[in-house]
């Protein structure tokens, strides 16, 4: 485990072989944005909302899984990076509209914070069939707002590697993509129990616990805290 040197932002820093770029950002205290990425699970690269320029790379590369090389020369907030990140979330919120708008715990979804942060407005893009499905609150342990979803996995990977359970995955293909329990079963059977581990990691309350508990704030990276 050597020293690996990198430009980050003009400044030479190291970190350790196998640290990603946002592992040095982090450590460095350079903010790079995230939302599908958890420092507990492994790195899905979903977004893009992490995205940043590497001297030499064809394309913006996702710093959250992508490991740091001697020499790499970094930029986290050029132009190119600033534009591509406001564009990815400019399109998670053009598919993530309807209840969210008027949905008294918006202020909790890490989108809608992202894009306060980034001051995306009204989204430019039309989805052509925007998504909705009917909220699911009839199981006890974990309801369900889908119109909310964002695809980030990120209820996936804890379903599968926190709570070994391996309950849920990304079912269907394209704009019928969903995250689905089983074999797309509905919630009220006994798929799904009392684990809860999902709605913890879920940046935009899709997955919520469907009781009269007290809402629980969500800390900067969306998971809910007790
Ligand atoms: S349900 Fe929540 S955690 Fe799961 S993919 Fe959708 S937004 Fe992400």
């Amino acid at each position: 485990m050597g020293d690996v040197k990198i430009l980050l932002d003009g400044n030479e820093v190291s970190g350790r072989d196998g640290m990603t770029i946002l592992d040095v950002a982090q450590q460095e205290g350079v903010e790079i944005p995230t939302l599908c990425h958890s420092p507990d699970l492994s790195p899905a690269g979903v977004c893009r909302v992490c995205v940043v320029e590497v001297e030499g790379a064809r394309a913006l590369v996702g710093s959250c899984h992508t490991q740091i090389a001697a020499g790499m020369v970094v930029l986290t907030r050029s132009a190119k990076v600033l534009a591509a990140r406001r564009a990815a979330v400019e399109l998670m919120l053009a598919d993530h509209t309807g209840p969210c708008l008027t949905d008294a715990n918006a202020k909790n979804c890490l989108l809608h914070r992202l894009a306060s942060d980034a001051q995306v407005g009204a989204p430019r893009f039309q989805v052509r069939r925007p998504r909705y499905y009917p909220k699911e609150d009839s199981n006890p342990y974990v309801g369900r707002d889908l119109s909310k979803c964002i695809l980030c996995r990120l209820c996936t990977r804890a379903c599968d590697e926190i709570a070994g359970k391996g309950v849920l995955a990304v079912g269907y293909r394209g704009f019928r993509s969903k995250i689905v329990a089983d074999f797309d079963e509905p919630l009220q059977t006994e798929v799904c129990r009392d684990c809860g581990v999902c709605i913890d990691y879920c940046p935009t309350g899709a997955l919520f616990k469907p009781s009269s508990e007290p809402a629980r704030s969500s800390s900067r990276d969306g998971r809910q805290e007790p």
